[in-house]
């Protein structure tokens, strides 16, 4: 890497002068894409794993009346104990492990990558959730990845010979994936934490539209660490995420976590909407109504294929070279859904939409049955 001197810019540089990023940036960086988020104003949006439905009226006025207790004065509860326990106690983590909270699950991740040192290998299965290779390279670590058999199950001979290989410090596994929706072989997850001399990330983005978790396995597997966020189920907004696990590793992870990371309207925020457990689960109750009706009516289009999902959205192929298409005017109809098919790899020609309201899900079916209409 070239050294860079700074004595060599003049004190009289005018502003429009260039600078090179890369003369003392890490070399990464360079070739890395900042996360792109694709505007959605006045657009119908199913892009990005939102709960559709906001508060009741007369919940809104509830945690607005919690706020006024808020004192935006002083910094934040830097340990956040109300919170963490009743995340604690409503997730039903084990008494034996100790949880880190984070800015979403997005920063625990990073955390996590931070901690290690800048030799050690990440291994995930891939199509995975895009962030953890994101956040292993911008800090210039090994990232492998192994590729999910055509029906996006882990392919665990490959990963089992992979974990050998490059001994990886982190892998992390998406329970249900992200972003194809299924939820992994639970033997296979359990034979990869076994295997691995390094920590299994269990991310349970999706547990509220799942009836599998790995929660009560925490206690059996030392190196198993369990992260959730609120994000998914409905609380996007507020940023908050969780990993549960051992103390000791929770405690190290903890000494490179900016103090007050949870900041004091989230913190409150999260409180109350956690004493509202009926409300979200009634929600979850009808997102998940339907994503049956949303899968059954795309299972009814020619030139579709499909995916089971136990998350909150669905993953489906369309015919060879119509997907940039099929996207394209989605958006010319309002619609905003997410176009996968760049990426490439066994997510070629796919596209992958979140469920709204009963509404939303309609508007999307009848443009795509227009669009596919067009198309033939
Ligand atoms: C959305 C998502 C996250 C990040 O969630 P935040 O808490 O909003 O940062 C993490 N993992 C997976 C698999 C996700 O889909």
């Amino acid at each position: 890497m070239q050294k860079y001197n700074f004595h060599t810019i003049p004190k009289t540089m005018p502003l429009t002068a260039k600078i090179n990023p890369n003369d003392f940036f890490r070399p990464e960086l360079a070739s890395l894409n900042a996360y792109k988020v694709v505007n959605a104003t006045g657009m119908i949006k199913l892009d990005a794993m939102e709960n559709p439905y906001s508060f009741p009226e007369d919940m809104l006025n509830q945690w607005l009346a919690s706020l006024k207790n808020c004192h935006l004065n002083r910094y934040p509860d830097p340990q956040a104990c109300e919170l963490k326990q009743l995340l604690q106690q409503v997730n039903q983590i084990p008494a034996t492990c100790e949880i880190l909270l984070g800015n979403g699950s997005d920063e625990i991740i990073q955390l996590l990558l931070m901690a290690l040192p800048t030799t050690a290998s990440v291994l995930a299965p891939a199509p995975a959730f895009v962030m953890y290779q994101q956040i292993s390279r911008s800090l210039g670590l090994d990232y492998q990845s192994v590729p999910l058999t055509p029906d996006f199950e882990l392919d665990l001979p490959a990963m089992l010979t992979a974990i050998q290989t490059y001994q990886p410090a982190i892998i992390f596994l998406a329970h249900p994936n992200n972003p194809t929706g299924n939820l992994f072989n639970l033997n296979a997850i359990k034979q990869i934490i076994t295997a691995s001399n390094g920590l299994v990330i269990l991310d349970e983005a999706y547990a509220a539209f799942a009836n599998s978790s790995f929660i009560p396995e925490l206690e059996k597997y030392p190196n198993l660490l369990v992260m959730r966020t609120l994000s998914k189920l409905g609380l996007a907004g507020l940023r908050l995420g969780f990993i549960a696990g051992q103390p000791d590793i929770i405690a190290s992870l903890d000494k490179i976590r900016l103090p007050y990371n949870i900041n004091t309207l989230t913190q409150a925020s999260a409180v109350f909407a956690l004493s509202k457990p009926e409300m979200f689960a009634q929600q979850t109750q009808a997102i998940c109504q339907q994503r049956t009706l949303v899968f059954k009516q795309l299972q009814t289009l020619d030139n579709i294929q499909v995916y089971p999902s136990s998350a909150n959205f669905i993953l489906f192929k369309t015919a060879p070279e119509q997907a940039n298409i099929i996207f394209a005017k989605l958006k010319q109809h309002g619609i905003l859904i997410k176009n996968l098919s760049p990426q490439g790899g066994l997510l070629s020609d796919c596209l992958r939409v979140t469920i709204g309201t009963e509404l939303e899900n309609k508007s999307f079916l009848n443009a795509l049955k227009t669009i596919l209409s067009e198309l033939i």
